[in-house]
C-alpha cells in the first residue's frame, strides 16, 4: 500500500496500470526495453540505446516530471554495462555533465548524479558556469554549439586522468564537446571515454567526432 504513495502504479512508458510485482514499468514493456537495450561503442563513445519512444518516456518522466524514483529503473538498467566501461578502460576521474542552477533549482537533482549515487560511484563535479538557454528547444546545431560555449569550468587538474563523461542523451555532442575543451585546458588526461543512455536517432556516425 505504501509503496502507491510514493510511486506511481503507472508504467512509466505505457501508462498501463501496474499489478502488485512491478515496479515503475510492466512486464511487457520490461521485456520490450531489456532486447533493446545493450552496450554499443563507437570511437570512444559507448552508449545503450537509441533515443526512441520508449527511452524517451523514462527519460521525459525522469527529468521532467520530476519522478525522482525513476533514477532506480535507470541505475538498474546501466549498473552493469557502466561497471564494464569503468573496470576495462581502467577510469579514475567520473565527470556527469552539470546541469544549469535554474534547471537545479526546478528539478531539484542532477539526473545523472542521482544515478550515481544509487550505485554508489565516485563522481567528481563540474561547474556550469551559465544558465543557458534549453538544449533541447535548439534543433541547429550552430545554435547548440553557441548556446553552451564556455559553460562549464573543472577546479582540478586532469593530467594523467583515464575520464568517462557521462550524459543521459547525445543529441548534437556540443555539450560533450564543450567539456572535453575544458578537460584539455585543465591537464593532459591519458583518455577521454563518454558513456550515454541514449543517443538521438540522428547519430550520424560519419559527422560525430567528439
Ligand atoms: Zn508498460
Amino acid at each position: 500500500m505504501i509503496r502507491k504513495f510514493i510511486f506511481s502504479n503507472k508504467c512509466c512508458i505505457c501508462s498501463k496500470t501496474l499489478n502488485n510485482n512491478s515496479y515503475y514499468i510492466c512486464s511487457n514493456c520490461k521485456k520490450k526495453l531489456s532486447k533493446k537495450i545493450y552496450l554499443r561503442k563507437f570511437k570512444n563513445i559507448y552508449f545503450l540505446s537509441k533515443y526512441d519512444s520508449d527511452i524517451k518516456s523514462i527519460i521525459k518522466a525522469y527529468k521532467f516530471y520530476n519522478k525522482k524514483y525513476i533514477g532506480f529503473l535507470l541505475a538498474f538498467l546501466i549498473k552493469k554495462e557502466l561497471h564494464k566501461i569503468i573496470e576495462i578502460n581502467n577510469i579514475n576521474l567520473i565527470l556527469p555533465v552539470p546541469i544549469s542552477n535554474e534547471k537545479k533549482i526546478i528539478r531539484g537533482f542532477n539526473q545523472i548524479e542521482y544515478i550515481l549515487e544509487l550505485l554508489n560511484i565516485k563522481y567528481h563535479k563540474i561547474n556550469r558556469t551559465k544558465n543557458t538557454y534549453p538544449m533541447s528547444l535548439l534543433k541547429n546545431i550552430n545554435a547548440r554549439q553557441l548556446n553552451i560555449k564556455s559553460s562549464f569550468s573543472i577546479p582540478f587538474n586532469t593530467s594523467n586522468k583515464n575520464i568517462l563523461i557521462i550524459d543521459d542523451i547525445i543529441t548534437t555532442g556540443s555539450t560533450i564537446k564543450e567539456i572535453k575543451k575544458e578537460i584539455l585546458k585543465k591537464g593532459k588526461p591519458n583518455s577521454i571515454f563518454i558513456f550515454s543512455l541514449a543517443v538521438a536517432k540522428s547519430f550520424d556516425k560519419n559527422i560525430f567526432s567528439i
